[in-house]
């Protein structure tokens, strides 16, 4: 649609829809869509795979350098590495997900993770979620979406996604990973001055994906 480079950031909680949506509107825009998510879910991936305890912080930290993270896209799919290991499939579980949130807390770990996440985006225009796209990664980005909907359709969504769970357990997770990722001292998960604020609670998946596209539309007047 256009031949400069361009960055979309969308924040939000989790369960509002980020990837899904993002990975639909970066192909509709032709750019590529990053999930930072995944980056933190690898190194809380690699700290329950090394049996460190997620509260023991000087571990944490001790173990970063050898933590060798990197990502690449195959047939247009993110998949993430760990000292060149294939570790995409792993990365997805509620442990996972537990771990990655408080692992994201530590500041080291932030720290490590910065620079590779703004690389992507200094090549090419990229389409990221996460939490501090538009806050700290990218504060330059010409589009910042702050994607949300109450906790309980958010924790609806993902029970309708593993029924076999209870929703009250799924409900429970939702609102421990909210106030960890909110209230973290660093990079707490808040919307930029400058982002537009998008309420999905009344939306379905297509409706999401055409205010996305919308907004992008309007800020980058293609
Ligand atoms: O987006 P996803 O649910 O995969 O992210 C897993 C966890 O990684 C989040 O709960 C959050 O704690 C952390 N995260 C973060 N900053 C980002 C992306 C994810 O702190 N930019």
């Amino acid at each position: 649609m256009t031949n400069r480079i361009y960055s979309i950031a969308i924040d939000g909680p989790a369960g509002a829809g980020k990837s899904t949506i993002a990975r639909t509107a970066a192909e509709r825009l032709g750019i590529v869509y990053v999930d930072t998510g995944a980056i933190y879910r690898t190194i809380g991936y690699a700290v329950l795979a090394n049996g460190i305890e997620l509260s023991d912080v000087a571990k944490i930290e001790d173990y970063l350098p050898n933590a060798h993270i990197s990502m690449d896209w195959i047939d247009g799919v993110q998949h993430m590495f760990l000292n060149s290991e294939d570790v995409t499939s792993n990365i997805r579980s509620a442990e996972v997900s537990s771990s990655a949130s408080i692992v994201a807390a530590i500041p080291a770990v932030r720290k490590y993770l910065l620079e590779m996440q703004r690389e992507v985006a200094r090549k090419r225009s990229v389409i990221m979620d996460g939490r501090d796209i538009a806050t700290v990664v990218l504060p330059q980005a010409e589009v910042k979406i702050y994607l949300f909907a109450s906790a309980e359709i958010r924790a609806k969504r993902r029970w309708l996604e593993m029924p076999e769970v209870p929703y009250e357990t799924v409900l429970q997770q939702v609102i421990e990973r909210d106030n960890r990722d909110m209230n973290r001292e660093v990079a707490p998960l808040r919307p930029a001055e400058d982002s537009v604020m998008l309420d999905t609670s009344e939306l379905d998946l297509q409706q999401s994906i055409e205010a996305v596209i919308n907004i992008v539309r309007e800020k980058l007047a293609l």
